[in-house]
């Protein structure tokens, strides 16, 4: 099997690929794992956050966020019919009935995924400043607050525990929420939550691949899928490597995961993928004092940032951009994600050492990945996991894996030709 992509979803299917008896090659332009997507991400296990963006607020949210520079949400259009599609899918995926369905799917998978992580960190021993001290969400206003009974009722509909909190135990459960505990109506708190770095989890599984007998090639450019001579079968991977040796890579199957960029790769071979970049920010500053940092995550439902503390450092990230393929790191963007941390932890970090990153969400209309079979024979998917990514890989790879044994996977999910 050849996985194409080497960030949390390609390490991931090839670790469960392995585990089901497949020989496995992973190939990635980076010099190294989770070099793109997964890098920098919001840190989150978010079991408790199936609803997609597409819900039946968002066309009315996102037309009073027109204009505004730090809007969460920001559609800068392009000529690039592909966005002005995935957008027309996007307001569909909003009807009540859609977002519904979709929500449903995620938390199904999420759940799954869940367990995966926890028995793959069990097994492995991996060590990734992971914390298992669930997701705080906070709201600071009293009409948001006011809507928290009914996503708790729809989370423990999905059987996901999350327990309303007043602002006393929000504060009970995060004391560092003290210095804007004024601004806060109140939460919304998931003790099955987790959190930890992404890229950190993503580069230690890459090294047990390897030991476990998996090829990882790296520096190597995908430049095409290659068919059979019948035209129908995919037979493997045209490359090019560092040296700019281009070469075909042949495999039984080949799995795509290669994030935002899919679509492009297999457009010549009309299959088209609903994924589309979505921009994201993240801010990772060093941690100066410990006890005004928060350690358990959060997510600030009002302002659409969250932020994980991963051991002496604090991860902030949030903004959600309509752009293209452009992640260059725009100050205007990153700016108010900083603003939140140094307004919510006064002192807590060193800003003058933040880093700052962007990075493209692959992203499917409904926010539901595409994981089984493609059109063409021996192609698989396992991409699109917009703004879960992280949430998701375990159990998406291990649902991969189960179908390409031939086995439907226990979730009540919509894998694809299954
Ligand atoms: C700001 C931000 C915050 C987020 N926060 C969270 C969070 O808190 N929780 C959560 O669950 N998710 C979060 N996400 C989402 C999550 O990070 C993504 O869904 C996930 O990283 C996607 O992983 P991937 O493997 O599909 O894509 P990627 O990590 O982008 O991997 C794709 C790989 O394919 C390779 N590739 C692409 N094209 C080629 C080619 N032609 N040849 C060779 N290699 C190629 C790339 O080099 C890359 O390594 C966040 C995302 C962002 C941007």
């Amino acid at each position: 099997m050849i996985v194409l992509g080497a960030g949390l979803t390609g390490v991931t299917t090839a670790w469960y690929l392995l585990q089901a008896g497949f020989r496995v090659t992973v190939v990635d332009r980076q010099p190294g794992a989770a070099r793109e997507t997964s890098f920098a991400n919001g840190g989150q296990i978010s079991i408790s956050h199936p609803e997609p963006w597409a819900n039946p607020g968002a066309p009315g949210q996102i037309l009073r966020w027109l204009g505004r520079d730090d809007a969460p949400l920001k559609f800068r259009p392009t000529r690039d019919p592909a966005q002005w599609r995935w957008g027309a899918r996007f307001l569909l995926e909003c009807l009540p009935a859609r977002a519904h369905r979709n929500t449903q799917a995620v938390a199904a998978l999420a759940t799954w995924s869940g367990r995966q992580l926890r028995d793959l960190r069990a097994r492995l021993g991996l060590e990734y400043d992971q914390l298992e001290r669930g997701i705080l969400h906070l709201f600071h206003s009293a009409a948001e607050f006011a809507q928290a009974p009914a996503r708790a009722r729809l989370l423990a509909d999905f059987g996901i525990e999350a327990r309303i909190c007043d602002r006393d135990a929000c504060l009970a459960i995060e004391p560092a929420l003290g210095a804007q505990a004024d601004a806060l109506a109140g939460g919304l708190y998931a003790p099955g939550d987790e959190s930890g770095d992404a890229f950190r989890f993503t580069q230690a599984l890459a090294g047990h691949v390897a030991v476990q007998g998996g090829t990882l090639l790296w520096e190597t450019e995908i430049l095409r899928l290659v068919t059979g001579r019948d035209g129908g079968a995919i037979a493997g991977v045209a490359v090019r490597t560092a040296d700019g040796t281009v070469d075909t890579l042949h495999a039984d199957a080949c799995v795509v995961c290669l994030g935002s960029y899919g679509p492009r790769l297999l457009a010549p071979l009309g299959e088209r993928l609903p994924i589309y970049p979505v921009k994201g920010y993240s801010v990772t500053a060093p941690v100066l004092d410990p006890a005004r940092a928060p350690s358990v995550s959060l997510t600030d439902e009002s302002r659409r940032i969250v932020c994980s503390r991963l051991g002496a450092r604090l991860r902030i990230a949030g903004t959600a951009e309509l752009n293209g393929f452009d992640t260059r790191v725009r100050p205007e963007r990153v700016a108010p994600i900083l603003a939140w941390a140094q307004r919510s932890f006064p002192g807590a970090i060193d800003a003058e050492r933040a880093e700052h990153w962007a990075g493209l969400r692959p992203a499917t209309p409904g926010n539901v990945p595409l994981i089984g079979r493609a059109r063409h024979a021996r192609l698989w998917l396992n991409t699109g996991h917009g703004t879960l990514g992280w949430t998701l890989a375990c159990g998406s790879a291990a649902a991969l894996a189960e179908l390409m044994c031939g086995r439907r996977p226990p979730v009540a999910f919509p894998f694809l030709a299954a």
